[in-house]
């Protein structure tokens, strides 16, 4: 994500606590209680600027939605989208999904969305991929039993990786796409990447990997 500095943004994401949750460790064991409903919480890890999450959370009123950034400069372009939306099942943490475990408990989260995160092509960068092995310990330690990893990407290297990771680690794998724009899958919702990578051109690999607990 390229950023462009905007110094103003960590003072707007304060100013909106009702969609940028402020406290998220008050939250920890039960989620359900912000959203006002035992609806099940999915997340997406590295959220960027939002389209995702903002048009799931229109497109499925029934589930409970958490976007998390770590950028400021970039998850404030979220936040307009869900200003502008303003739906009650859809929010945004600015932290690092390196601490999900200070967020949530065990069963707090029912699915995580992992969509175009950063490749760390290099073998010295393998830790801070987010399929790596202590990442998917970090998930298992959070979601509910049976709970899935939903993974999109342009990066075929990233995509064998973490193929080969989670079938590693034991999880179930689903739903493998070489091409998802030319596959039948319906309901794909595109993200920012997506639709730039997709219209140069390059094809998009999907999986949904289960914990079997
Ligand atoms: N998912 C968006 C999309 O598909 O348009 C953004 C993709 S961008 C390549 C990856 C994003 O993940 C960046 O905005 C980056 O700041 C964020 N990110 C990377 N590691 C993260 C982490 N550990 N916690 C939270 N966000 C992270």
């Amino acid at each position: 994500m390229r950023l462009r500095n905007k110094p103003w943004a960590e003072e707007k994401l304060k100013k909106y606590p009702q969609f940028v949750v402020p406290d998220p460790e008050k939250w920890r064991g039960h989620w359900q209680a912000l959203f006002g409903n035992s609806n099940p919480l999915h997340i997406e890890i590295g959220t960027g600027k939002g389209r995702f999450i903002s048009e799931m959370a229109e497109q499925h009123p029934e589930i409970n939605f958490l976007g998390i950034e770590k950028q400021p400069s970039v998850i404030v372009s979220a936040l307009d989208k869900l200003i502008e939306k303003n739906r009650p099942n859809v929010k945004l943490l600015n932290a690092d999904g390196a601490k999900l475990r200070e967020f949530f408990a065990k069963g707090d989260v029912e699915r995580i969305y992992l969509n175009f995160s950063d490749p760390w092509p290099k073998k010295r960068h393998e830790k801070r991929r987010l399929t790596y092995r202590t990442f998917l310990q970090l998930y298992e330690d959070i979601l509910a039993d049976g709970g899935e990893i939903h993974l999109k990407t342009d990066n075929q290297g990233l995509f064998e990786y973490s193929l080969q990771s989670f079938s590693e680690y034991g999880l179930l794998l689903k739903n493998i796409s070489l091409d998802l724009h030319r596959s039948d899958f319906s309901g794909n919702v595109m993200t920012e990447y997506e639709e730039k990578f997709s219209a140069q051109g390059q094809r998009i690999y999907r999986c949904e990997a289960k914990y079997l607990n």
